[in-house]
């Protein structure tokens, strides 16, 4: 912290991403301007013109590695700041482009661009934490706004950030949903880290995953109950690898099903 500015300093990057992650910071609008009151958000590309220089308090890093520019441009974020907090699917499990990572990336290559001679990417597309010490993953595709709140929070007041570690089933019973299983629809819930508030069950859809593996999650009973309702193997395989394909547990499960 710099001494003549006593309010911590914070920066927001963006790696391979949409985005959406750190519009769910400026979704906080009521929030921001108590959160500008409280820190200097010196670095913020996406929502200033004024880029101040490093150190850092706190850096929140959206996007995933995919180009070896990226891979240095990480390190020297990392290097500039004191904590570090991954946000996002895209950061933390290497996001919905990691599926790329099952396959051939110049077959997708020839696919979606019209010249692709000109793009340099890596073969693979990895989580932050692959590169760099982090020292808090906030999972969700997007992230939740009020658990990003509570994990800046927490890190202005030095403290661990109350995220809870449970399942989307957990949420899901608090709002009294009817579980939508019991009626023949497939649903990650049991597998799923929390922070929706159960939002697809409560709309009477199986929960897909959006927020990563919850802590210790047990995929393979999840699929065994999905293959005795008569889901597909293929149809698993893809389950699992969609929005957090790159999160260890969703990978390994994934594999399991291969045609
Ligand atoms: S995690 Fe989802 S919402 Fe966030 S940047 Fe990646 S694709 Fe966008
Ligand atoms: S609907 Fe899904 S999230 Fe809700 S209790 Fe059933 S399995 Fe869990
Ligand atoms: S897909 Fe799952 S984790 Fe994502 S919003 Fe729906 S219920 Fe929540």
């Amino acid at each position: 912290m710099d001494k003549k500015n006593p309010r911590p300093r914070l920066a927001v990057w963006k790696f391979a991403s949409c985005d959406g992650c750190q519009l769910s910071l400026l979704d906080c609008e009521d929030e921001l301007l108590l959160l500008a009151d409280a820190l200097e958000i010196a670095y913020f590309a996406e929502a200033s013109s004024t880029l101040a220089e490093g150190p850092y308090d706190l850096s929140l890093v959206e996007g995933s590695i995919t180009t070896a520019h990226d891979a240095e441009r990480i390190r020297e974020v990392r290097r500039q700041s004191k904590f570090l907090v991954t946000i996002g699917a895209c950061a933390t499990a290497g996001g919905i482009q990691a599926l790329r990572n099952f396959a051939d990336v110049n077959d997708y290559l020839a696919v979606v661009y019209a010249s692709p001679q000109y793009i340099e990417t890596l073969a693979t597309s990895t989580p932050i934490a692959a590169h760099v010490p982090v020292d808090f993953e906030l999972r969700g595709c997007p992230i939740n706004k009020v658990q990003l709140l509570e994990v800046i929070s927490a890190f202005l007041a030095g403290r661990k950030p109350a995220i809870p570690t449970y399942s989307v089933c957990i949420e899901c019973k608090r709002r009294g949903n009817l579980c939508v299983m019991v009626q023949g629809t497939p649903c990650l819930g049991p597998v799923t880290h929390a922070g929706c508030g159960a939002l697809c069950p409560g709309c009477r859809r199986g929960c897909y995953g959006c927020y990563g593996p919850m802590e210790t999650p047990d995929t393979a009973m999840l699929a065994r109950q999905w293959s005795a309702m008569g889901v597909a193997p293929r149809d698993i395989r893809r389950a699992f690898h969609t929005f957090n394909a790159w999160a260890p547990a969703f990978r390994e499960e994934g594999e399991a099903h291969d045609d």
